[in-house]
């Protein structure tokens, strides 16, 4: 008899805790803010590689995966409609108001930004440096369109939810989840054209991965600012003109001197090597650092940094170095660095801080 009463009990006492979890588990809130790309893409035929990106809604890209459900409360606003090659800065202050609002507002625990790969590293870096708070923002996209066989939007929508609703990744700045990877935006890089692993991060590997409803991380960035970030653009419309000019053999200083007749802020060198340039381009950055143009020195070579007083004489050239950022993303922080101050030491400062 007391055997009986101490199951009927016991099933009680389960069945009183299974409705409390029930009730009480509230799912994460994740606003997926949707600029274009690939995994918005639209081909003729599922067997053809031509599509045309950022044609297909963010209501659309959700109902490709409705078992997301169970992991968060999603909905979608469509900030942009283009492939990444068409992102503006425009677009950036759009995304950084846009996500400074929810965050204030607490209208949302995590955001998804689906994104074109092409220029991905540089949305997702420009708000890594800018965004003000611990809540994760997850980019994502995808190498195939929506309408390929295999189309692979679909697996990395679901893998970013799951990232942006994991409490783990809380404090770790913009990252990118793409192919079951999760990268600090600061360090990843697009290093395939066409296939489905389209990223690394050539310096330091992913941070962690995602599969399965499941997130794991490995490392944690030192260069993470979040909440400490000294970029702050509010009400800001424009940024400082920083271009990139490219080295190769025998390269002439026409592309350096026409960007400085433009009446640039700055200037980053796609340098070979350790960021190394031919005589002609040594010239052109003495015109233009005599102009008052802040010149950075990056590299076209995919790892690695650039380091000071090696083969070139920056003290003498007055010119800085990027560290291990690549030229896209040395533009990204020096646009930044110069809406704080014009002082060279504390540029380079800055480059070696974030
Ligand atoms: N051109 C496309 C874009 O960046 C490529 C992609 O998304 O994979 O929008």
């Amino acid at each position: 008899m007391s055997k009986i009463l101490f199951a009927f009990t016991f099933c009680c006492l389960c069945l009183a805790g299974f409705a409390q979890t029930a009730t009480s588990a509230k799912k994460p809130r994740i606003i997926i803010l949707a600029t274009g790309g690939t995994i918005a893409g639209e081909g003729a035929a599922a067997d053809r590689a031509g599509y045309t990106a950022g044609k297909v809604p963010i209501e659309q890209l959700i109902g490709t995966i409705p078992t997301i459900k169970n992991v968060a409360d999603i909905s979608g606003e469509q900030i942009a409609s283009v492939g990444s090659q068409d992102i503006t800065i425009d677009i950036w202050l759009k995304l950084y108001n846009r996500i400074n609002e929810i965050f204030e507002k607490n209208e949302a625990d995590g955001i998804v930004i689906t994104h074109g790969t092409d220029t991905q590293e540089e949305t997702g870096y420009f708000l890594d440096l800018t965004i003000a708070s611990k809540k994760p923002v997850v980019l994502t996209g995808s190498m195939r369109p929506s309408t390929a066989i295999s189309a692979d939007g679909p697996k990395n929508l679901y893998d970013a939810i799951t990232v942006a609703a994991s409490p783990k990744s809380w404090g770790k700045g913009v990252l990118v989840s793409f192919n079951e990877s999760i990268y600090d935006a600061r360090d990843v890089v697009k290093t395939s054209t066409t296939k489905v692993n389209g990223f690394m991060a050539p310096n330091l590997g992913p941070l962690g991965q995602v599969y399965d409803g499941h997130v794991e991380y490995y490392l944690q960035s030192l260069r993470e600012v979040n909440v400490g970030t000294p970029f702050n653009l509010k009400g800001v419309t424009k940024l400082p003109k920083v271009e990139i000019a490219y080295m190769y053999a025998d390269a002439p200083a026409t592309a350096i001197d026409a960007f400085a007749a433009s009446g640039i802020d700055g200037l980053v060198i796609a340098g070979v090597g350790n960021g190394n340039f031919n005589k002609a381009f040594y010239n052109g950055v003495d015109r233009a650092v005599k102009k008052g143009i802040v010149t950075v020195r990056s590299s076209r070579i995919i790892s690695g940094r650039v380091l000071l007083e090696d083969e070139i004489d920056d003290a003498k050239l007055g010119t800085l170095v990027s560290d291990d950022l690549n030229p896209q993303k040395a533009r990204v922080l020096l646009m930044l660095a110069l809406t704080q101050t014009k002082n060279k030491a504390a540029i380079q400062k800055i480059f070696f801080t974030y």
